[in-house]
């Protein structure tokens, strides 16, 4: 299939770019570089630099079946502090990405959208069908184009799925997470280990958790990448599909911090911080949904195997000593 990866150059982008080009299909990437690398896009991948909201020239041009549409803002903190840049981005720009594909006629779309459209959770494991009650501005641009896929898929006959990450962490197709400014634990603790930073902060001791600190679903990013290839065909014209993805299992940041001591054998040091605001003490998807629709089956389930496979990049030379 001819298709177009709008947020290629990121983390998961390229991963799934890499994926898709395995898997045979023909990929253009769109983006405009502002948080991308372009050595991330796979050799084979088309690269066109370019934002979201002058993205109809490339449509014209490519005219793809269909598109994958990671390209966002999607730090939480700076949400919050300039929210016009997720409205403008997240919102504006993923609108005329879809203005678009109307105008070309390409109906098929995979959307990255997040667990932080659920917000504070009532009960976990959390299913498609709990509220959305976003406590940020990402998530809620998020859930802003959830809606908006609802609508093109009843209004426009859109074949639309939007896939809910939880934490997505590891590395693929010698791909991993390198953000100009990291904020996510599993990279951080591993900046620790490889001596860029001092110490690793733990967010709260604090929480009604067995040992106190935060519990969250980390999933590889090569099962993620495996859900688009399933998601891609999936939808009928007219239908949007909502999945959460998530590894089923939540960890512990001690337990994190722990995995991360046994992959790398650096001690690691934490300082214990207070909370941090918005923090919710447990995100872990239910991932029923799409195993029993589409057959998904997360594989990298544990949680050393994802550290060592994110550390593998970070200290190449580990992957060959362990
Ligand atoms: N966390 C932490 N120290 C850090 C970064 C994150 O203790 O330096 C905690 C954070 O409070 C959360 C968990 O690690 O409970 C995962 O945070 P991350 O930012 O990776 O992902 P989020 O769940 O916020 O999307």
């Amino acid at each position: 299939m001819r298709v177009l990866v709008a947020g290629g150059a990121g983390y998961i982008g390229s991963v799934v770019t890499a994926a898709l080009l395995a898997a045979g299909h023909d990929v253009t990437v769109l983006d405009d570089l502002s948080t991308g690398h372009a050595d991330a896009v796979p050799a084979g991948a088309t690269l066109a630099r370019v934002a979201l909201h002058d993205s109809a020239p490339v449509l014209a041009e490519v005219r793809p079946e269909a598109v994958l549409h990671f390209a966002a803002r999607s730090l939480v903190g700076v949400s919050q502090q300039r929210p016009h840049e997720y409205w403008d981005t997240n919102v504006g720009g993923s609108l005329a990405l879809l203005e678009a594909m109307r105008a070309v006629g390409c109906r098929r779309i995979v959307f990255s959208s997040t667990a932080a459209t659920y917000g504070e959770p009532e009960s976990v494991p959390i299913r498609e069908e709990a509220p959305t009650r976003p406590t940020n501005t990402y998530g809620a641009s998020k859930l802003a184009v959830d809606h908006m896929l609802t609508s093109y898929a009843v209004a426009h006959g859109f074949a639309a799925v939007s896939l809910r990450y939880f934490n997505v962490a590891g590395a693929a197709f010698g791909l991993g997470e390198r953000h100009a400014t990291e904020t996510h634990l599993i990279p951080l603790a591993l900046q620790v280990a490889a001596g860029e930073r001092e110490s690793l902060t733990v967010f709260g001791r604090d929480y009604p958790t067995p040992d106190g600190t935060c519990i969250r679903d980390y999933v590889h990013v090569q099962d993620l990448a495996d859900a688009h290839l399933l998601a891609l065909p999936a939808p009928a014209e007219g239908e949007h599909r909502i999945y959460n993805l998530g590894n089923g299992t939540g960890f512990s940041v001690q337990e994190v911090v722990d995995a991360a001591r046994e992959v790398t054998g650096h001690a690691l040091p934490t300082v214990d911080g207070g909370r941090r605001a918005g923090d919710p003490a447990q995100l872990v998807a239910s991932s029923a949904r799409i195993r029993s629709d589409l057959g998904w089956m997360p594989r990298h389930t544990d949680l050393v195997g994802i550290v060592r496979d994110a550390w593998a990049l970070v200290d190449p030379a580990a992957a060959h000593r362990s």
